[in-house]
């Protein structure tokens, strides 16, 4: 089978490897597509011992197993199933889960990978190929996230830091979740238009540290949209930081000091959530499509890697 390989700088090799031979308690999984994150580059530019890839849609080839031909998604943490966090449906906060798949074990820019069985997520009939990786990083992060916010900011203006892959499912999510209406700080052209066509609201920066929001999402993971949204907050207000950052650099202004707020992070998701996002792409089927604006075989994947990393691309998606 092929596998692409992160060389650094930018650079992926596609190799021939060999087939993946699953351990006790893993199945073969076909790769039907995997969508292209922005912490992928990171990998891209440092280089990367495994594989990558960690959105992956794939089909179960495993004859004679449960899942046989059967469409999955990957949930990535290998949690152990048994520590209080697992036991509590917070499989994505396992305190004995070392490995990610597409981290440290090899992810979905290949042909084909194993995956162990409790990280097999179904995926219905209705929903297509192309649009069922969305249901991970995509909705499954920005869901969970406005979750947390939930339990104490019920609806309201919200504003999204960050028009990438996140702060567009965070939008979406936002929106079928009754927030609203939704401002974005995007500085990218071609991520602001779309993120306007979503019907959200683009403010600059400046202006949006000057109002005061129920709800914020910062989905960029820069210092200065930090800064922002800690002080666009409302009193009484949420702010939830998903997704990687830069290290931490905030002054605390007056704004900031003179507030009672909730800060939340939050990584990933828990399987539980799946039945509900899946409900949500559902009923929102056609805007969550046009994030999905670009794909590639593996051959590709450097370009299509290249052209989203200058922001011309939404959330693309590698067909090996
Ligand atoms: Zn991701
Ligand atoms: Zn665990």
């Amino acid at each position: 089978m092929r596998a692409a390989r992160f060389l650094g700088e930018g650079r992926i090799a596609v190799e021939e490897a060999p087939p993946p031979m699953p351990a006790a308690g893993e199945v073969r999984l076909r790769v039907r597509a995997c969508a292209l994150c922005g912490s992928d580059l990171r990998p891209l530019k440092r280089g990367w011992p495994v594989t990558p890839g960690h959105e992956v849609l794939g089909v179960v080839e495993q004859p004679g197993h449960a899942w046989h031909g059967r469409r999955a998604l990957v949930y990535i943490p290998v949690f152990c199933g048994h520590c209080p966090e697992c036991a509590a449906g917070m499989e994505q906060l396992c305190r004995n889960a070392a490995d990610l798949v597409g981290w440290q074990r090899p992810g979905g820019y290949a042909d084909a990978l194993s995956v162990p069985e409790q990280c097999l997520l179904p995926v219905p009939d209705d929903i297509p190929d192309q649009l069922a990786p969305l249901l991970l990083d995509t909705i499954g992060t920005a869901a969970h996230g406005a979750r947390l916010a939930r339990r104490v900011v019920q609806g309201g203006a919200a504003l999204v830091l960050g028009a990438g892959p996140i702060g567009l499912g965070a939008i979406l999510v936002l929106r079928g979740m009754g927030f609203g209406p939704v401002s974005v700080v995007e500085p990218a052209p071609y991520r602001a238009r779309f993120a306007e066509s979503l019907g959200a609201r683009l403010v600059a920066a400046e202006d949006a540290a000057a109002q005061r929001f129920p709800l914020v999402i910062e989905a960029s993971g820069k210092d200065a949209a930090r800064q922002v949204g800690l002080e666009a907050v409302a009193p009484m207000g949420a702010m939830v930081q998903l997704g990687e950052s830069d290290t931490w650099a905030v002054t605390e202004t007056k704004a900031i000091r003179r507030k009672d707020f909730w800060l939340i992070r939050s990584f990933y998701f828990p399987r539980g959530d799946h039945d509900a996002n899946i409900a949500l792409l559902r009923a929102d089927m056609e805007a969550y499509a046009r994030l999905v604006d670009s794909s590639a075989g593996l051959d590709g994947l450097e370009a299509l890697f290249a052209a989203f990393a200058r922001g011309e691309r939404l959330k693309p998606i590698c067909t090996p």
